[in-house]
């Protein structure tokens, strides 16, 4: 049986054969900050409940379902191979230059 399989490098858009060729599978989980807000806080800005309410549901009608969840978390998953893997993870936030 063959079990190799085409794969797209998303760095140099190189062709990778599963099988054949080394690369690595990266999993990106991002998650936003999950501590509870300072609720005292909260309640200091808004000095009518009722009022706060509608403007949070007027805020998230602008949002799309989808920027609504990648508000909250998001996953990629791509694969890289060898060479940018190695120049990848030295720099993981290309913050550096
Ligand atoms: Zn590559």
């Amino acid at each position: 049986m063959n079990y190799e399989s085409e794969i797209i490098c998303a760095r140099c858009t190189c062709l990778i054969i599963s099988g054949k060729d080394h690369f690595f599978e990266v999993k990106i989980e991002a998650r936003s900050d999950r501590s509870a807000p300072n609720l005292d806080d909260l309640a200091a800005q808004i000095s009518d409940p009722s009022a706060g309410y509608l403007a949070l549901i007027g805020q998230l009608r602008s949002v799309s379902n989808q920027e609504a969840m990648e508000e909250v978390a998001a996953n990629r998953m791509i694969f890289l191979c060898l060479p940018c893997f190695r120049v990848w993870i030295e720099d993981p936030a290309g913050g550096s230059s």
